[in-house]
């Protein structure tokens, strides 16, 4: 039976991170100035924002919107022709080179988080009506059957044909704008810029420093208020942000949004309310800030010692406590209280 649902409320913030050399976080067409060009598309569905400095910054946007439309095009479960949606509706298919590193990074991530990040999770994301936007708040049976279908054990690799068992589907929703700003920066050094930032829906990635030689500065947008958390000043690296004000709807007064804990099959409620992933890495940044969403304030912290190396955090909690990691303390700015956690 079919719960009535009170009260649904849907929210989609376009930009959630903005960066503030940015003029605003605004949406139109090519634009240039100071030798910057900036190009800004829709995908992935969402606003994008790609900026190149210099003499090929031109040619180097264009180049770079082409990877994003080749990437959406590829991953994209709401097209029919994806590589994903044949393999989600056939349960076998043969990858490109491109999908399979995707499909391959993903479950490298999914490995070191100890499952908290999991591309299969899509069968519980349609059970709550993310994908289709007919939200609702499924039964418990209704999720214990879900569950049976987003094992990664049942995805088999054999050279580039990729097979799923029956009941399973792909979703490369919680890494794909990471990958892609990455391959972003690898399409601008082909053509030779070597100050760039781009923003794929508040998901930002800097190139080099900016033209003048400072580092860019990339604010993290504040969950609940109109401002920010703070600034973090960053080159070469990549700043995204996992929350759950992203994307979500409401019934009976309760928030349920777009992160889904797979052991339990239900917006993930781990106490956090925004996590930011600062790491060269585009891809393994946005899968994290993902997973350690989900692992929530001691999980989080435990497994950045672990792996201090390969990226930074800033984390806010549902009471307003902010955390940031060690190796980005000194380039973060905050106008609240926070506290640095020490390896
Ligand atoms: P956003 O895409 O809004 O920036 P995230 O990077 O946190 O936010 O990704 C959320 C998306 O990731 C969801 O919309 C869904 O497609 C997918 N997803 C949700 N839960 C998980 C999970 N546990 N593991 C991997 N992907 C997930
Ligand atoms: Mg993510």
């Amino acid at each position: 039976m079919k719960r009535q649902l009170n009260k649904i409320k849907v929210r989609i913030l376009p930009a959630l991170l903005c960066a503030l050399t940015f003029a605003g976080c605004g949406f139109g067409h090519a634009a240039s100035g100071e030798d910057g060009v900036t190009k800004e598309i829709f995908a992935m569905d969402t606003y994008m924002s790609l900026t190149a400095y210099g003499d090929t910054a031109g040619e180097a946007v264009g180049k770079a919107a082409d990877k994003i439309h080749e990437l959406d095009r590829m991953l994209s479960t709401g097209n029919e022709k994806s590589e994903v949606s044949v393999l989600n509706r056939e349960g076998t298919v043969r990858f490109s080179d491109e999908a399979m590193k995707i499909l391959l990074k993903s479950l490298d991530i999914s490995d070191m988080t100890g499952g908290a990040f999991n591309p299969a999770v899509y069968p519980v994301m349609e059970l709550w009506g993310f994908p289709s936007g007919s939200y609702r708040v499924p039964d418990r049976d209704e999720i214990t059957a879900a569950l049976d279908n987003i094992n990664i054990q049942g995805i088999v690799i054999s050279g580039s044909k990729v097979t799923a068992a029956e009941g399973m589907k792909l979703d490369f929703g919680g890494i794909a704008k990471g990958y892609a700003s990455s391959a972003i920066m690898q399409v601008f050094e082909q053509y030779g810029v070597t100050s760039g930032i781009v923003s794929l829906g508040g998901n930002v990635q800097t190139l080099g420093t900016k033209p003048d030689g400072s580092l860019w500065r990339t604010a993290v947008r504040h969950p609940e208020d109109e401002g920010y958390i703070g600034v973090v000043n960053v080159q070469d690296k990549a700043v995204i942000t996992s929350g759950g004000y992203e994307r979500f709807f409401e019934e009976d007064g309760i928030r349920y949004h777009h992160i889904i804990d797979p052991s339990t099959g239900a917006p993930a409620r781990s106490g956090l309310v925004s996590v930011t992933i600062i790491s060269t890495d585009g891809a393994l940044a946005d899968g994290l800030s993902t997973a350690l969403f989900i692992m929530g304030e001691d999980g989080a912290v435990s497994f950045w010692r672990e792996h201090t190396g390969l990226f930074d955090f800033i984390i806010m909690d549902e009471t307003g406590k902010i955390m940031v990691s060690e190796g980005i303390a000194d380039a973060f700015e905050s106008e609240y209280d926070y506290e640095i956690v020490r390896r």
